[in-house]
């Protein structure tokens, strides 16, 4: 740390991005990209856009606000457009919670919300999860405090019904509720509907996930008019062109592109069937999940040595230290060939340290 670095950061821990190796040679299931491509059209028009890089993108992005307001029946002005969900999720805390308005989400949850927390001087309060990992959502009822939660929750991939998220939302009206829908496309209800009928919504969702755009960095916030608002003035004052123009073209391109889109969840839910359950045919605790991720675990290797070994092997996972999750693994649901390969390491591993085990004897 430099000397010279600002004392309202130095405690500040940022968020540990899953590793990004920028050779080809691993099988990556460890950041939650989708396996495939985005549509075959979004190349060309990304090139295409690529001719007026000389100019500012439209720092209002219109066209893109209109076509994700088009998709969900909504209109642009309950749309944001942001770098990233990551910058939309930054800005819908900054906007609605400060030293006398905490923040309150799972103590287990994407490990981003306590960093932008605390970015923001914000204080923020935690509910432990239930021994099985789901959320009880007799906590948030009638709370009273803003609350963000995911949903599906990462890294558990479990999921709330609308139900229940209903219940959060209508039980804390002098509130704001943040729903992170970054994974929702895999099989979870999104709370969009809920829209129509609450003011104290605010639903963010990404492009890098279920629309193969990770790389594009796109989010959006949707909700109130009046809240999209709040943030817009916040995004005026910190990054007014946050969203380039060919993410921007591309984004559209993806939206449009809705069969091929559906057919890659469908794809990603049926390989993560089929994962799970070879996973569980060799002994594995694997939680049900909703997401394009498994959160598993198993007695015979700690959390820390699978990842470690699987590494060694060319396939990354992901690991946490956090102590409460230390034994579990997050594996993206990759393609089936990723998948096989997956499983053959980690029957390898099994049978080495069967072989290491006999040696010792
Ligand atoms: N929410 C959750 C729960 C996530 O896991 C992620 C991905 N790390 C994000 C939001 C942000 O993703 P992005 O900024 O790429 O939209």
């Amino acid at each position: 740390m430099s000397q010279y670095f600002s004392k309202r950061y130095q405690d500040l821990e940022p968020y540990i991005p899953g590793e990004q190796p920028q050779d080809q040679s691993y099988v990556k299931l460890n950041t939650n990209e989708s396996p495939f491509d985005p549509p075959k059209e979004v190349i060309p028009v990304i090139r295409e856009a690529a001719r007026n890089i000389r100019l500012y993108s439209d720092p209002e992005s219109r066209e893109l606000r209109q076509a994700i307001a088009d998709y969900y029946g909504l209109e642009p002005e309950n749309v944001l457009v942001t770098n990233g969900s990551d910058e939309g999720l930054n800005y819908a805390f900054m906007a609605f919670s400060d030293e006398d308005h905490p923040i309150v989400f799972p103590e287990i949850t994407y490990g981003f919300y306590p960093v932008i927390a605390k970015l923001n001087h914000i204080p923020y309060e935690t509910f432990s999860l239930r021994d099985d990992f789901t959320i009880d959502i007799r906590d948030y009822e009638g709370l009273g405090k803003n609350i963000c939660l995911a949903n599906p929750n990462a890294p558990t991939g479990i999921a709330l019904s609308l139900e229940e998220i209903e219940q959060i939302v209508r039980t804390n009206p002098d509130n704001i509720i943040i729903v992170d829908e970054a994974y929702v496309d895999f099989g979870a209800r999104s709370c969009v509907p809920l829209l129509y009928r609450y003011d104290n919504l605010l639903i963010t969702q990404t492009f890098s996930k279920s629309r193969s755009l990770a790389g594009g960095r796109l989010g959006f916030v949707l909700g109130a008019k009046e809240l999209i608002a709040d943030m817009n003035t916040l995004r005026n004052a910190t990054n007014p062109y946050n969203v380039n123009r060919m993410t921007a073209k591309a984004g559209i391109v993806t939206l449009r592109e809705n069969t091929y889109f559906k057919n890659s969840c469908q794809t990603i839910q049926f390989n993560r069937r089929y994962t799970r359950r070879a996973l569980e045919q060799l002994g594995f605790e694997v939680l049900p999940s909703s997401a394009n991720f498994l959160f598993v675990r198993i007695d015979r290797i700690s959390g820390e040595e699978l990842y470690l070994r699987m590494k060694e092997k060319g396939v990354l996972i992901r690991h946490f230290s956090d102590p409460k999750i230390t034994d579990w693994n997050r594996v993206t649901i990759g393609t089936k060939v990723q998948m096989d390969i997956f499983l053959q390491k980690v029957e390898e591993i099994f049978r080495e340290q069967d072989e290491e085990k006999e040696k010792t004897k």
